[in-house]
């Protein structure tokens, strides 16, 4: 049997809107076709008249986003861990911590848990017990200073990983097509509901935190680290053709806020970089329909600016290029996307050559763990329809005054709409 040669890698758009019927443009009591979700019909008349010619191009596996978007986080934050960053670093990760001093007054009147560091010392990703008391003498417990080290790690510019996410979608799924293809095509789903759209918001987010005393971290110069700007802050955005809207992100734990999803039924092969508890979970905050009635008391997101990835024609051109290299320091991704990585990012901020570089790291990494582990395998269809959220708490944000008792816990966790579990970290 001779194999059919694979089509060029090009995009394949789903469905805008459901505008009208196939067949004769009917605009009435619309439906879509139940095999493919691709096709529109306004009655079963039309539709069985359509069958033949349609037929060959049916089939569709459709990826519930619910059943995905733990694997999306769990790469975000993997890219975080297992690479080897060095400016982008949080600089608490480069210096020792000398003097935990309780609350401070800012200038603005705001109240924080006060670090202060010292000299230089490079902790990074490479951790041990030994390493970890060296670095943070006067922690009160191992625990405590593998918490505050976790929470560290996660500090990263947002805008890279959600754009590096969003283009391995487009290319790991809206690639694919029946025609010329031994496979079915892939695409994202909201429930029933095809995804339409999806893409970066760039803007605001007004948290609630449970933490009554964020941390204030001080320089030896006697400065103050900025905190992570929740008011330039990107999320990724999902639309669906009936213009249902769902949010995705993974960047608010560095902000304090304890909302995860567990990993449970997810077997993942890259290395996962534990939680505190040791539950395997990533944080994450996803809000969808099941979470729309909770919107006056979760976060509030505030887009100043909405930018399609799915419907980007530079993207759609340039990812055709992304070919699956060996990982290492001189892979490089088409120049259209660096160039759209920079217009995500905003005026005047453009990454430094270090950023730059693990962007590009990221957009792979992102897309083989897509492309190779979850869809092409299938491993996609193993997955939790309703994964778990729960709301994580580390001994760190004991210290700093989040509010952890059983009542505290419960409220926030029907604030967000998630299972109320409560995992902590404790000395072994
Ligand atoms: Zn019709
Ligand atoms: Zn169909």
């Amino acid at each position: 049997m001779s194999q059919r040669p694979r089509p060029p890698i090009q995009v394949y758009l789903p469905l805008t809107s459901l505008d009208e019927c196939r067949v004769c443009n009917g605009k009435d009591n619309l439906r879509l076709c139940s095999g493919c979700a691709e096709s529109v019909y306004c009655s079963r008349e039309c539709q069985t008249n359509d069958w033949k010619e349609h037929k060959p191009t049916c089939k569709t596996h459709r990826i519930d986003i619910v059943s995905l978007y733990p694997v999306l986080a769990s790469l975000q934050d993997h890219c975080r861990f297992h690479v080897d960053r060095k400016e982008t670093l949080h600089p608490a990760l480069k210096h020792k911590i000398v003097r935990e001093d309780g609350n401070a007054t800012l200038a603005d009147g705001t109240i924080r848990h006060l670090i202060t560091l010292g000299a230089p010392f490079a902790i990074g990703h490479i951790i041990s017990n030994e390493r970890l008391q060296e670095w943070h003498p006067t922690a009160r417990s191992d625990s405590e200073r593998l918490d505050l080290w976790h929470m560290l790690m996660r500090h990263s510019d947002p805008a890279p990983l959600v754009v590096a996410t969003c283009i391995a979608l487009l290319r790991s799924i809206y690639t694919t097509n029946t025609t010329g293809s031994a496979h079915p095509r892939t695409r994202l789903r909201y429930r029933s509901s095809p995804i339409s759209d999806f893409g970066i918001c760039a803007g605001s987010v007004e948290l609630i935190s449970m933490a009554s005393f964020p941390l204030a971290i001080q320089l030896p110069n006697g400065n103050f680290v900025p905190r992570p700007s929740s008011k330039n802050h990107h999320w990724i955005y999902f639309t669906t053709v009936h213009k249902e809207e769902l949010i995705l992100d993974c960047n608010l734990f560095c902000m304090e806020y304890p909302h995860v999803v567990s990993m449970k039924g997810y077997d993942l092969p890259w290395k996962h970089p534990t939680t505190p508890g040791d539950e395997k979970a990533v944080p994450v905050h996803f809000v969808d329909r099941s979470r729309k009635r909770y919107l006056n008391t979760l976060p509030v997101y505030k887009p100043r600016r909405t930018i399609s990835v799915l419907r980007d024609t530079t993207l759609q051109l340039a990812i055709s290029q992304i070919i699956q290299p060996p990982l290492g320091p001189n892979v490089l991704v088409p120049q259209a996307i660096l160039v759209f990585m920079d217009k995500v990012a905003g005026k005047g901020r453009r990454l430094t050559q270090e950023g730059r570089d693990l962007f590009q790291e990221w957009v792979l990494r992102i897309f083989r763990g897509l492309d190779e582990v979850t869809i092409q395998s299938n491993a996609w269809k193993r997955f939790p329809e309703d994964p778990n959220g729960l709301v994580l708490l580390t001994t760190y944000q004991d210290m700093i005054g989040v509010d952890s008792s059983p009542e505290a816990i419960e409220a926030f966790a029907s604030l967000c709409a998630v299972n109320s579990l409560m995992i902590k970290s404790s000395d072994s």
